[in-house]
């Protein structure tokens, strides 16, 4: 069997175990320390963004803006429908309901003009909404500016989910810092990974510092445990804050890596027929943290995403359906949705091919030789 090709797989540069050497070294084995708060000056420093706290996941950063925000029991709060899970479940640990808002083709994000639609509709119902999550996906920037001056229109706050986009930009500016609060992700599969951990960052230095202190169980200034508020265990550890600042010292290098993978695809299939890529409008950067195309049956010879995608499982190598939008999920089922039909044809047709930042291009060739084999047999 020919080796394993992932998807997505951690990728360590050379001084992550020093860091974390010198985290045992020191005994620093706990959720705080001079590496967390190292980590969040790197983190801060790359991003641009004012104010930095290292959590234990993005799905807690997530939740952590939602309580920040006020988000409680009954509240609406609009979520991109084309997205993991995990940018909608916080919005549940709350009690409150997601209101999906479905895609525009152009970046796969939260279509803007369908969200001022839905904004509109849930006022018009009773009920404004408390926050806006939109999603930078697969690194592709959302189209902030446009939903920024939606948002600001109602004055609604944005908590942006940049989990899949450390190093995309737009504008110049990165993303994660648009809204009043973004979601960062380092768990393994993302384009840096400090094993599992997430960031919530935003330039109310205020509303970071109470991050922190909700995230460490919420312990009231006091001679003794006195609490006055509910508190969450939600920090970083300070050894998984070692391997990000190794990592915070190669993300430059990785972001150029997977532009350069999809650059490669792009080249090698982008002539294909019936396959398509998501190009970068004027202005927009994307990490490339994951490579995908759509797979047009009418145009392919009748070749579908999932004839790819279990011909490359056949040869060991892991390539994945895009998400399945949450307002088709059975555990949203019945949760509000504005739709256009865009995630919907994005989910039928959607393949993300490996794009570590440590493939190498004989492991390229491989899933790309998959790719002529079953879309062009007779030139094989
Ligand atoms: C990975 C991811 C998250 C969650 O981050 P974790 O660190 O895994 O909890 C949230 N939203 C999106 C879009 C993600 O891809």
């Amino acid at each position: 069997m020919n080796t394993k090709i992932w998807l997505s797989s951690p990728h360590m540069g050379n001084k992550e175990i020093e860091y974390v050497h010198e985290a045992f070294n020191t005994n620093w084995i706990a959720p705080l320390g001079p590496h967390v708060d190292g980590f969040e000056r790197d983190v801060a420093a790359y991003t641009g963004a004012g104010h930095v706290a290292a959590l234990s996941s993005g799905t807690a950063a997530l939740h952590m803006a939602l309580i920040l925000l006020g988000v409680g029991k009954g509240d609406e709060v609009i979520c991109q429908s084309m997205t993991f899970a995990a940018s909608a479940n916080p919005v549940m640990y709350q009690g409150a309901t997601p209101i999906f808002v479905d895609s525009e083709e152009e970046t796969w994000g939260m279509d803007p003009e369908l969200l001022e639609e839905a904004i509109k509709d849930r006022i018009a119902r009773g009920k404004k909404p408390k926050a806006i999550i939109p999603v930078h996906l697969y690194g592709m920037p959302v189209k902030i500016d446009e939903i920024m001056t939606v948002a600001a229109a109602y004055d609604i706050p944005v908590v942006e989910d940049a989990a899949e986009a450390l190093g995309s930009t737009f504008q110049d500016k990165a993303c994660g810092t648009f809204g009043k609060l973004g979601v960062l992700s380092f768990n393994g599969n993302k384009i840096i990974t400090t094993s599992g951990g997430g960031a919530l960052v935003g330039n109310d230095e205020e509303l970071i510092k109470k991050a922190r202190f909700l995230a460490t169980q919420a312990k009231d200034a006091a001679p003794h445990y006195q609490h006055s508020q509910i508190g969450y265990n939600y920090r970083m550890s300070n050894v998984c804050a070692g391997i990000g600042r190794g990592q915070m010292e190669v993300l430059n290098d990785r972001v150029a890596q997977r532009r350069a993978n999809h650059d490669y695809y792009l080249n090698q299939l982008g002539d294909l027929p019936g396959i398509t890529f998501v190009m970068e409008p004027e202005g927009y950067y994307s990490n490339r943290w994951l490579t995908t195309i759509l797979v047009n049956p009418a145009e392919s010879n009748g070749v579908t995403r999932e004839e790819l995608r279990i011909a490359l499982e056949k040869e060991n190598i892991e390539s994945r359906a895009v998400w399945k939008p949450m307002h088709i999920q059975p555990v949203f089922e019945g949760a509000p949705a504005y739709v256009n039909g865009t995630s919907e044809k994005l989910f039928e047709q959607g393949l993300c091919l490996p794009s570590g930042s440590n493939l190498t291009h004989n492991e390229l060739d491989r899933v790309i030789n998959i790719f002529n084999e079953v879309m062009q047999p007779q030139k094989v």
